[in-house]
């Protein structure tokens, strides 16, 4: 930006009275807090009425528009008033209304230039819609509203921040949705973690969400891209380079028959954001995830070459589920046994963990995690020989879906 706050601040220190006011607030006239919430307010808004001027003054004399649809010139009718949100409050924008005979209805240029041409009745201008969204991704519309108030000084409606969450939506899954164009250039080695999480949802007819209690949880999936060349100092394991995640997450379907011609929605999408982020191009490419089956089918078959590794944390709870299903929760057999199992498998004795696990054959929750230790921990030469057992074990006993999980 060429202009800086060097005219500003040469406008408030010729001003006498922005000196009687700081001298207030040193005899104790004003309270800081105050002060500083006063002058902000009086500066956004003379901001707000300077570029809402200027902004006027510039469309009053700007050239005719050809019309989009035909091509000849449009017909200036008059001016009218807008009056969008900013992050500086209000603007106050007086534009042309141009219209053409082969079409019924008008444009505002300025609107469509600013890009405040709002739908659905959206005024606001793109920084203060995605404030207004960024605040309600974490809280109410109501609390996203009175946030914005409180930090910036912005005052909007929930009405306004719920309009604003969709709008910003529509347009990030349009951007989704694109064609997807690398971005930046491709990392040597890539991690790519896809996850589940539940998502408290409110039904439509429960009004706000404040009053509404959510109904039901549908799962997001989402995931998250990011290299990995830097060591944890104290463990030399790999760790998340700063700065370079990069994400995707939507509610969408990871089902798919094998007679479909495309991937499951989640899997497309998967797809585009590997193309976008580096990661398809990536030489190495590194899948980390908890064992959910949905997330390893779309891994085997969008990155068949990806090294595929299992959360750590994720298996030890699976191992602690057996603790507490064989010893009962809170045991001191229980916490034994779990400690010694989740050791075993932090060294990567995965025989040693299969070994204890078939101690206590016969038992659900440990027959499932042979299963899923098989499935998830072992290298594909040893599945092969552990599902065959496995196999054999569970036909003995006539409960195959049991045993393999
Ligand atoms: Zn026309």
């Amino acid at each position: 930006m060429g202009f800086s706050g060097a005219a500003v601040r040469l406008l408030l220190l010729s001003s006498p009275e922005f000196r009687e006011l700081c001298r207030e607030v040193l005899t104790g006239g004003r309270r800081f807090r105050e002060f500083e919430l006063d002058l902000r307010g009086a500066l956004l808004g003379g901001a707000a009425a300077a570029v809402s001027e200027n902004l006027s003054a510039l469309d009053a004399e700007s050239g005719t528009p050809a019309c989009g649809r035909c091509g000849s010139a449009m017909v200036r009718r008059g001016t009218r008033s807008t009056a969008p949100l900013s992050l500086l409050g209000p603007l106050r924008l007086r534009r042309g209304y141009w219209t053409c005979g082969c079409s019924k209805g008008g444009r505002h240029v300025l609107d469509e230039t600013l890009g405040i041409a709002g739908r659905d009745g959206v005024r606001g201008t793109p920084a203060v819609l995605w404030a207004l969204a960024d605040l309600a991704a974490d809280a109410s519309f109501e609390k996203a509203a009175a946030r914005l108030g409180r930090l910036a000084g912005v005052v909007a409606t929930a009405k306004r921040a719920e309009r604003a969450a969709k709008q910003v939506g529509r347009e990030i899954t349009a951007w989704d949705e694109s064609a997807p164009t690398l971005r930046e250039a491709p990392a040597e080695t890539m991690c790519c973690s896809p996850d589940g999480t539940g998502v408290p949802v409110v039904r439509r007819d429960a009004g706000t969400a404040e009053d509404g209690r959510p109904s039901k949880t549908r799962e997001a999936k989402v995931a998250v891209f990011h290299t990995a060349e830097r060591r944890n100092p104290r463990t030399g394991l790999p760790e998340r380079d700063a700065g370079s995640a990069r994400h995707t997450a939507a509610i969408d379907s990871a089902a798919s028959r094998d007679v479909d011609a495309e991937p499951s929605a989640f899997a497309r999408r998967l797809w585009r954001a590997a193309e976008r982020f580096g990661f398809a191009a990536a030489k190495r490419q590194v899948v980390v995830a908890d064992g959910a089956k949905w997330i390893w089918n779309a891994a085997a078959e969008l990155f068949p070459n990806a090294v595929c590794i299992v959360d750590i944390r994720h298996a030890r709870e699976r191992l602690r589920e057996v603790g507490r299903a064989v010893y009962g929760a809170g045991t001191e057999l229980c916490r034994a046994w779990s400690e010694k199992v989740c050791a075993a498998l932090s060294e990567g004795r995965v025989d040693d963990v299969l070994r204890e696990l078939r101690r206590h054959a016969g038992d659900k929750t440990a027959d499932q995690c042979v299963g899923y230790v098989v499935r998830r921990l072992l290298a594909p030469s040893a599945q092969t020989a552990e599902t065959g057992r496995l196999t054999a074990r569970a036909l003995k006993r006539r409960t195959p879906t049991a045993a393999l999980g």
